[in-house]
């Protein structure tokens, strides 16, 4: 991998003793993962760039790795993208690289570091979870930032782009200093990998660069998120895993909207109908665009959804992601049902949904009808076969979106349950929560948000490729041009 720090700052040979690398000779050091070399493609008195050229041993890696072995297809630890994206190694190749330029220092001209220089930044490649993180990443500090998108096979048009992205960044006037330890965070945080290690006492520095823009970066709650697993990722790779659904584990993220009914009492949301619309109701310093509505708004769709499996009457019911069980517990009460799996990724919240539906004191009889499961959607997993419907409630929002092709192979592929509920937030409501800036999720977790039409695409996609018939019914209070808060797909199978 490769990247690029260019500036047109006079004289702009300056770049090379801010780097402490001489701009006349090729360096070659050794670093984590292999061996990088620094080098400048030009370096004139006008316009001068330092590259730096990642190499990274994809056989040493393997050698080198820590933890989990047993992910993935059984050649992904020789064939896989790591040695051409920018990742944690790149962030250890910079520190190794141009530590002291980072730590602002510059022994042959003491001012220049404080100095801010016109930048102008290249990456290939990185790998984000939509083209629109870099930008969430970078703007916020000022930089244009502009994506060179690859299609993932240029004879394949419909197959679309890969999630692989050339990145470029600018900035008008910026210290160097503050330039590479933007880098140093945020790149790693694109990436989000897991599976390598490269020492704790970078993990210590990775967290620490962020200290002075961090806290105000309107992306810290997915920033710090994404850090605390990817630091779980070789500390403790089990944790790592449960992280990937956690919400409660960051300090900045809002606190889990679902814990928020805990000893709050019960709202009688068959009644809300009548409620003020978003825009008349005040809204008390939530990040999310729901707010206090959102318990009420939550508690409708769970309502909705129950009563549609009413309808149906099934026998045997999955809730896939069932966070704390506030779905379960409207279930256990529908006689027609005689056993309930609840499943979630995240030990806590399974733990919390136990308490809640006071597992432990539950009659025998009762018990029975019930199990609650710690497990991922994206894992094909045996015990999700034989129901006769399943739901997803505000669960799918919660994953990459480049995941959802596991998720649908493990429900609609292999488990199949005869009828299939999705609810997720509908995107177009979104501008009637007035604390949402444009293109901002209403909860720090959500990866994305679809419009109706979006999600009526995916629905359509999903329920052709594997047999079922779908419709879509609106979740909440219609509004007109901008449909409900949010949206079910309701799917059976044709089979
Ligand atoms: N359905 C619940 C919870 C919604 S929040 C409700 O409506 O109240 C989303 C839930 O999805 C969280 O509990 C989270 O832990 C879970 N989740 C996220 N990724 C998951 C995965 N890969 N597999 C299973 N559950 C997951």
């Amino acid at each position: 991998m490769l990247l690029t720090i260019s500036t047109t700052y006079q004289p702009a040979t300056d770049l090379g003793y801010l780097l402490h690398k001489n701009p006349a000779r090729l360096q070659s050091i050794e670093v984590a993962g292999g061996e990088a070399h620094i080098f400048y493609p030009e370096a004139s008195a006008e316009r001068c760039t330092a590259a730096l050229l990642l190499d990274l041993d994809p056989i040493g890696l393997v050698r080198g790795r820590s933890g989990s072995n047993g992910e993935g297809f059984a050649l992904e630890q020789y064939v896989n993208d790591r040695p051409y994206v920018a990742s944690s190694f790149l962030s250890a190749a910079l520190s190794k690289a141009f530590g002291t330029a980072m730590n602002g220092t510059c022994k042959d001209k003491p001012d220049l570091p404080a100095q801010a220089l016109p930048l102008a930044v290249k990456v290939a490649v990185v790998s984000a979870p939509g083209p629109d993180w870099p930008r969430r990443l970078f703007e916020p500090l000022g930089y244009e930032v502009e994506i060179e998108t690859t299609p993932l096979d240029p004879t394949v048009p419909e197959w679309g782009d890969s999630r692989y992205y050339t990145l470029h960044l600018h900035h008008a006037g910026l210290r160097l200093q503050d330039v590479l330890t933007h880098l140093y965070v945020l790149l790693p945080v694109l990436d989000n990998d897991k599976h390598y290690y490269i020492g704790e006492n970078e993990a210590e520095k990775l967290l620490h660069r962020g200290g002075d823009w961090l806290p105000q970066h309107p992306e810290r709650g997915f920033i710090t998120r994404r850090y605390l697993r990817y630091l779980a990722a070789y500390v403790n790779p089990t944790l790592a895993r449960l992280m990937e659904g956690d919400e409660d584990l960051t300090e900045t993220s809002p606190p889990d909207p679902l814990s928020r009914g805990e000893g709050a009492p019960e709202m009688p949301v068959a009644e809300s109908s009548g409620s003020p619309s978003p825009r008349e109701r005040g809204r008390g310093g939530e990040v999310n665009g729901e707010g206090d509505q959102r318990l009420s708004l939550h508690d409708q769709r769970l309502q909705q959804v129950a009563h549609e499996i009413y309808e149906l009457g099934p026998k045997r019911v999955l809730d896939l992601g069932c966070g704390e069980g506030k779905l379960l517990r409207l279930l256990l009460r529908q006689s027609k049902i005689e056993y309930l799996l609840g499943m979630d990724v995240s030990h806590q919240a399974l733990a919390r949904a136990a308490q809640r539906l006071h597992l432990d004191e539950m009659p025998p009889r009762q018990r029975t009808r019930l199990d609650l499961i710690q497990g991922s959607l994206l894992y094909r997993d045996e015990r999700l076969a034989g129901f006769d419907a399943a739901a997803l409630v505000e669960v799918i929002e919660h994953l990459d979106e480049n995941r959802l092709a596991a998720l649908e192979a493990v429900v609609f592929g292999q488990a199949r349950p005869a009828h299939v509920f999705v609810t997720t937030p509908n995107a177009d409501y979104n501008q009637l929560f007035e604390k949402l800036n444009a293109g901002e999720f209403r909860h720090d977790d959500h990866r994305f948000e679809w419009s109706r039409a979006e999600f009526s695409a995916w629905a359509a996609g999903v329920a052709g490729r594997h047999g079922y018939q779908v419709r879509l019914v609106g979740m909440g209070e219609e509004v007109e041009g901008v449909g409900a808060p949010s949206q079910m797909a309701v799917f059976e199978t044709t089979l």
